[in-house]
């Protein structure tokens, strides 16, 4: 499958993107793990995004296009992907619609993950996620089995800097304005796949429905 995910931060993309990838063997792609890694090796590109990050706001469009440019290229891709956290503004979604025409690509479907802003703010404030594979945790619902450590690979778990309330806040407020208009761009497209929950079967049910018809 070719599939971008779009919803709110804390909506559950990279939950349902990971469950995706089990089933048909597609990649997930996230951009927000790509920059995170970039911030913790301290590259060139991770010292520039730093403080962007941190406070929530966007990295540049053409920052994020040249890192897609490249990864959308790489030999994992071939059995499809799962774009977790990209296009996030329309210019990026032009973009990306230009380089898929160049590469003959076409995608499935855009899932969007309609969560309410209560839920998310809640599961927000109480996540936590691995610094090196970014499977995510939570101190309520799903604790690691050891205290501060990832169960898959045994790294450091921590609760992200753009994690905290004002950092929160403000990541809702970049995706209202910045994100959200994506949803009529790929419903004018005829892709968009609106789904009221974050849980994998209707989520399932509604993608099967699409790609059927
Ligand atoms: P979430 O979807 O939970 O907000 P992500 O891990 O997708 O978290 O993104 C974290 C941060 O990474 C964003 O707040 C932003 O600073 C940066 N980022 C990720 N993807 C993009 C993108 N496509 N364009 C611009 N900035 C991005
Ligand atoms: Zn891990």
């Amino acid at each position: 499958m070719k599939v971008i995910l779009l919803g709110p931060p804390g909506a559950g993309k990279g939950t349902i993107a990971k469950a995706l990838m089990q089933i048909d063997g597609s990649v997930q792609i996230s951009t927000g793990d790509i920059l995170r890694h970039a911030i913790a090796d301290k590259t060139d590109l991770g010292i520039q995004i730093e403080a962007a990050m941190a406070a929530g706001n966007l990295v540049t469009d053409d920052l994020i296009m040249s890192i897609m440019e490249q990864r959308l290229l790489a030999d994992d891709c071939k059995h499809g992907y799962l774009l977790d956290g990209f296009p996030r503004t329309i210019p990026q979604a032009e973009a990306l619609k230009n380089l898929l025409t160049k590469l003959g690509e076409k995608l499935d479907c855009v899932l969007e993950l309609d969560v309410p802003r209560d839920v998310i703010f809640d599961r927000l404030t109480t996540r936590r996620t691995c610094t090196n594979c970014g499977e995510i945790y939570n101190v309520k619902s799903k604790p690691p089995t050891v205290d501060g450590i990832c169960d898959v690979c045994g790294h450091e778990i921590v609760q992200r800097d753009d994690e905290t309330e004002e950092a929160i806040e403000n990541r809702l407020e970049v995706y209202n304005e910045q994100t959200a208009p994506l949803a009529d761009f790929y419903r004018k497209e005829g892709l968009l796949v609106s789904v009221a929950s974050s849980d994998l079967d209707p989520v399932l049910a509604a993608i099967r429905e699409h790609m059927d018809r």
